[in-house]
């Protein structure tokens, strides 16, 4: 089975602009999100135009605010703390990576965690962690939905993730080791969780032989390739977060887009498995947009993130 997350994703999107319609149908505003874009690295201008795009077809307001790569690490926090208190904005997000003079983490410290629709603050991770409410991690909310649209089972099931960065390993990994009822108390219910989890990166001995027991390996670890046929048991499900561009002179952009898994020789043995691109990609933006969709109605309804 592929895990179709370009069709899942349309689906999300059309209830979103269902939703947003209704709302505008009784006289209120659009929900709004900014954009924060530091310099012109390729690949973040690309993703930010894919999330305005996505944005624009749900009929969410969406500003990018874009700054030449020499900005200072305090001028970007002062763009921080203008967003944090703008009542216009439901929430923003800073693409990252950012340039090298500037501290990630001083800026994702610095970003109110109520309007983190990204969730990699450390406020909003910490919160998910001790199952408090907190707007979830954009990649694995997507990969959360994915899992639920396809009826995918993880109560009791050893899953494999590869990678332990903030963004996708760590948050995926929380996700899928909580009790369901604790993972995002009143954000959205979810059935999944209840896993048994274990973390895998590039200090782990035998990688094959753990993805082996594994009935569900997620793998976000940028190595293209990396989960080959000989370490997935048959009818395991793969997903593939990983992004990487492989020249390709064949290609107009003379480059292509392929995950960390050998999708070719795995595909035959997986019970499931998702495709890159057309995979988690796309679940990822919509994720986000959900995210602005929940903060901006957490609002309407006077539920707001961090008031419990
Ligand atoms: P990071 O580089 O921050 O983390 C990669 C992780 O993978 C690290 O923990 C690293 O281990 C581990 N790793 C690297 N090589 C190996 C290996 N050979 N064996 C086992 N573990 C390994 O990357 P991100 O988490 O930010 O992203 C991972 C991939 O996912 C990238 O390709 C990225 O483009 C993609 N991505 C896709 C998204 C989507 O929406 N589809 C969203 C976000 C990311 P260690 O910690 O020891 O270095």
């Amino acid at each position: 089975m592929i895990l179709d997350g370009k069709m899942v994703a349309q689906e999300e999107r059309k209830k979103l602009c269902t939703l947003i319609t209704s709302y505008q149908e009784m006289g209120l505003r659009a929900p709004k999100l900014a954009i924060v874009l530091v310099g012109h690295n390729p690949a973040s201008e690309t993703y930010v135009s894919n999330k305005m795009k996505a944005c624009h077809e749900v009929g969410i307001e969406v500003d990018k605010l874009a700054f030449e790569e020499d900005i200072t690490e305090q001028e970007l926090l002062n763009v921080i703390h203008q967003l944090n208190t703008d009542s216009s904005v439901d929430g923003f997000i800073v693409q990252l990576p950012l340039p090298e003079h500037i501290r990630e983490s001083m800026v994702l410290t610095e970003i109110d965690y109520r309007k983190d629709v990204d969730g990699l603050t450390p406020m909003s991770m910490g919160r998910s962690i001790q199952g408090l409410r907190a707007i979830p991690s954009a990649t694995p909310a997507g990969i959360r939905t994915l899992l639920e649209y396809y009826h995918i089972q993880t109560a009791g099931k050893h899953v494999v993730v590869i990678g332990r960065s903030n963004i996708v390993g760590k948050p995926m990994a929380i996700m899928l080791m909580q009790r369901p009822y604790l993972s995002l108390p009143s954000m959205s219910a979810s059935t999944l969780g209840d896993a048994t989890v274990t973390v895998c990166h590039s200090k782990t001995d035998h990688l094959e032989a753990i993805c082996r027991t594994a009935d569900i390996i997620i793998v976000a670890a940028g190595c293209p390739g990396l989960v080959k046929a000989n370490m997935v048991q048959p009818g395991a499900t793969v997903i593939d977060v990983g992004i990487n561009r492989i020249e390709d002179p064949s290609t107009p952009r003379g480059y292509r887009l392929v995950g960390d898994v050998d999708f070719e020789h795995v595909a035959p043995i997986a019970g499931a498995i998702s495709p890159v691109p057309g995979g988690v990609g796309p679940m990822t933006i919509v994720s986000l947009l959900k995210n602005v969709v929940v903060v901006y109605g957490g609002k309407l309804l006077g539920a707001k993130v961090g008031e419990e």
